[in-house]
């Protein structure tokens, strides 16, 4: 059975439910928890980081520049 604590504020938990998302984040701070399952130890889920991974993802796309669409009269 997985258990795991929370590193910001201590509280314990454990159950298979750790296992989903919705329960890997903690319930008294909202800091994603540290679950240990046999010798693996990972970082729980943390819709914070979700938040930071698609803002990440929206600002490395890159915007076509203008006058893309215009191969026709690409000039060296
Ligand atoms: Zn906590």
């Amino acid at each position: 059975m997985p258990i795991a604590h929370c590193p910001n504020c201590g509280t314990s938990y454990q159950g298979w439910a750790l296992l989903s998302a919705r329960h890997q984040t903690c319930t008294t701070c909202g800091q994603r928890l540290k679950i240990q399952l046999n010798d693996q130890i990972f970082n729980g889920y943390s819709p914070f980081d979700a938040e930071k991974l698609i803002l990440n993802m929206t600002g490395d796309t890159p915007s076509p520049p203008p006058g893309e669409k215009k191969k026709g009269k690409r000039e060296q």
